[in-house]
């Protein structure tokens, strides 16, 4: 039995392991030089002699049983998971293209690594991921200007089912102590000139009510994350994420989904859905303790999106000239009249570059009306044509 994971973090990493445990034969790819995937990045250890670990590489198509990777190199399966993780959503506004503006996952992967770009720093956006990467820029030296949170908490309290069942998650905030005393709700950051950042309190779909100006070398921004699909352009999904089964199964056959392509709820989830998936592409049993940590871990993860949702009132913080797409550099008053996303990206160019839509799309489709299509694409990550044209006339 053949079992090919996709992703090293830890649900990548989990389902290896689970696989390999009940004898499959296991690859696990991954772009990164090191195992451990967003969370763990570069600090987790991972040994285990039934699987053999692909670093640095990047796989870019899946096609009947063969995964495509870059090199060109091909991997054939009886099974397939996916455990390729999420990126971080950020909303445009003015200045946000301008220097001294990234999103909360670079500013926490760099300060994983020891690095903080700036002295004085804003984490702004929404959900709980906001407070670790506050944490961490303040253990770096850094001063917390503001930790600005565009939900209300308040939202929580309709989620007793889910808090309940994840009290861990409780303990956990009070590591984060002291960047929760630089917290502010209903709150964004809508502009950035300079070290000049405009704050504002927001009403309940986040339009402005009234508006200050603090000073601040780096504005960090995270509403969320979106998930990494592109592998699986048919498999079936909701809001973005791939829907699965019990048995962590999408709508393609032999192909698995565990950790936060399915949705977000952390680490603890993603190794769990991780067990599960490899288990059963494994055609083993899963066991009980992953099965009832993901009923608890997707409760929380369920809450979750409840809580921290986008509003549309974002919308209102652009002017005609903001940037929607960095790579074409498309303004807000570029993106033209359009029936589909294809027809607005054939329009106005939006989407068509470097990052092939995953930071803008989502935001130009809020933007236009225009329903979201979960951006199918053929080819999962940019590849040079040559390594197109090296490739053997047929695979199987
Ligand atoms: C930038 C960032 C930083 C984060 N930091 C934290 C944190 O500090 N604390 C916390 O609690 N949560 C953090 N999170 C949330 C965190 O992602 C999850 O809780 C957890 O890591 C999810 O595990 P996963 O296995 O689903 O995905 P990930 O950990 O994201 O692992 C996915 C892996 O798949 C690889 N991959 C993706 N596509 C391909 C491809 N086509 N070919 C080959 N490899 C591929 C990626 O390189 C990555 O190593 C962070 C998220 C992001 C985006």
């Amino acid at each position: 039995m053949r079992i090919v994971v996709v992703g090293a973090g830890p649900a990548g990493m989990a389902a290896a392991r689970t696989a390999a445990d009940a004898g499959a034969e296991v690859t696990m790819v991954d772009s990164e030089p090191e195992a451990g995937g967003q969370f763990l990045r570069g600090r987790a250890k991972f040994e285990h002699r039934g699987v053999t670990h692909l670093k640095n590489t990047e796989a870019w198509m899946v096609e009947g049983h063969t995964l495509h990777l870059r090199g060109p190199r091909q991997l054939h399966f009886d099974a397939l998971i996916i455990a390729t993780g999420a990126y971080d959503r950020p909303l445009p506004f003015p200045g946000w293209d301008g220097p001294g503006v990234i999103t909360a996952g670079a500013a926490q992967a760099l300060a994983k690594q020891g690095v903080t770009l700036a002295d004085r720093v804003i984490v702004a956006g929404t959900g709980p991921f906001l407070l670790p990467v506050a944490t961490a820029l303040q253990n770096l030296g850094a001063t917390l200007v503001g930790v600005y949170e565009a939900n209300s908490p308040l939202a929580w309290a309709r989620e007793t089912k889910a808090v309940l069942a994840n009290r861990h998650k409780i303990a956990e905030l009070a590591s984060y102590r002291k960047a929760l005393s630089h917290l502010e709700t209903r709150t964004a950051v809508i502009a950035k000139h300079g070290d000049r950042v405009t704050v504002a309190k927001l009403d309940r779909h986040w339009r402005p009510v009234s508006h200050r100006t603090e000073h601040a070398d780096l504005v960090c921004i995270g509403y969320g994350f979106l998930p990494r699909t592109d592998l699986v352009p048919n498999a079936k999904r909701t809001n973005d994420f791939l829907d699965v089964d019990e048995l962590q199964r999408t709508s393609v056959e032999n192909v698995y989904a565990a950790g936060e392509v399915t949705g977000i709820g952390g680490a603890d989830l993603a190794e769990a859905e991780g067990i599960i998936a490899g288990a059963a592409a494994a055609h083993q049993e899963p066991p009980l303790i992953a099965v009832e940590a993901v009923r608890r871990g997707r409760l929380f993860a369920q809450a979750l999106a409840r809580a921290h949702a986008v509003q549309p009132g974002w919308q209102t913080w652009l002017n005609p000239d903001t940037t929607v797409c960095r790579c074409e550099k498309v303004s807000l008053a570029d993106l033209t009249d359009a029936a589909s996303m294809r027809e607005l990206k054939l329009t106005s160019r939006v989407a068509m570059g470097r990052c092939q839509g995953r930071i803008c799309a989502r935001n130009a489709a809020d933007l236009t009306g225009i329903p979201f299509d979960g951006q199918r694409r053929v080819i999962a990550v940019p590849i040079p044509l040559g390594e197109l044209a090296d490739l053997p006339e047929e695979t199987s």
